[in-house]
């Protein structure tokens, strides 16, 4: 595995880390005067400063742009919810492009409202990404399909596990790949062999770190700093390396009850320790 001691141009921030706390110039001011590499930005904070305007302080600021987060929500009741989801996917696409980013996110969505049809729910999901593939290639963006933990299969996503999203990547042919997110898929017994795959087809697009807390009080909102939880994450970085990964470890903290209400640079300086002891 790469060495991460005293090297934190291989971390990137994910905005909601410090959402609470941060605009987005913060946070690029941030990641700026603490020496870390990377930052990916939440769409509202990108709309708060601007896409252009971003763009710009990000290049200042000599950052990389790990992700946006994000696109998908593809499955809708009627074709113009699924179109207007389709438009907003376009837009998200072009605010990637603007801000340099290496991909963007897709958290693809899950049932539609009354619905109770997950298998047809997954079939709207592989035709949103289908119809987006013309414009995310243009603009050079690929897409990375992130499985969410089966918990938020009915509201957030119904691609749960890695094995479906390479599935979906072969269905889909070029331009779409996957974000391993460690709080999601860390209980996956296929894990190691999927990353292996994904790795194999050069998918790999983003890695996603932070920590699954015993117990966990909140189904969104409580994430754990890397180190404070259940999940190997070094055993998981290793495998998504040895799969042939090689950007950045992004640090995504959902946490309204600890690191949310703590003072930001404290935060990223906790970020950076457990970047180099527990990522
Ligand atoms: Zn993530």
């Amino acid at each position: 595995m790469r060495d991460f001691s005293g090297d934190t141009a291989l971390l990137s921030l994910n905005t909601a880390t410090v959402q609470a706390q941060w605009t987005l110039e913060q946070c690029i001011d941030g990641c700026a005067r603490h020496g870390v590499g990377g930052i990916a930005p939440w769409r509202d904070k990108l709309a708060e400063c601007g896409a252009a305007r971003a763009a710009a302080m990000i290049r200042d600021a000599g950052l990389r742009v790990s992700g946006l987060c994000r696109g998908g929500m593809f499955p809708a009741a009627t074709s113009a919810g699924r179109q207007a989801a389709l438009d907003d996917n376009r837009k998200a696409i072009d605010d990637a492009a603007t801000i340099g980013a290496e991909c963007l996110i897709l958290v693809v969505g899950g049932l539609p409202e009354g619905s109770k049809d997950i298998a047809g729910a997954r079939m709207q999901v592989r035709d949103g990404i289908d119809a987006l593939l013309d414009h995310s290639r243009a603009a050079g963006v690929p897409v990375a399909i992130e499985p969410l933990h089966p918990m938020y299969a009915a509201d957030r996503a119904c691609v749960n596990t890695l094995k479906q999203a390479n599935d979906l990547c072969d269905a889909l042919g070029g331009g779409v790949g996957v974000a391993v997110d460690v709080y999601h898929v860390w209980w996956d017994p296929d894990l190691e062999a999927e990353i292996a795959r994904a790795g194999t087809a050069g998918r790999i697009l983003g890695f996603h770190v932070c920590d699954w807390l015993v117990p966990t009080t909140d189904l969104l909102l409580d994430r754990g700093m890397m180190g404070d939880g259940a999940i190997d994450i070094p055993k998981i970085r290793g495998w998504v390396e040895a799969a042939g990964y090689s950007g950045t470890s992004e640090v995504e903290i959902f946490s309204k009850d600890n690191w949310w209400r703590r003072d930001a640079d404290d935060v990223l300086t906790t970020c950076i320790e457990r970047h180099q002891s527990a990522v």
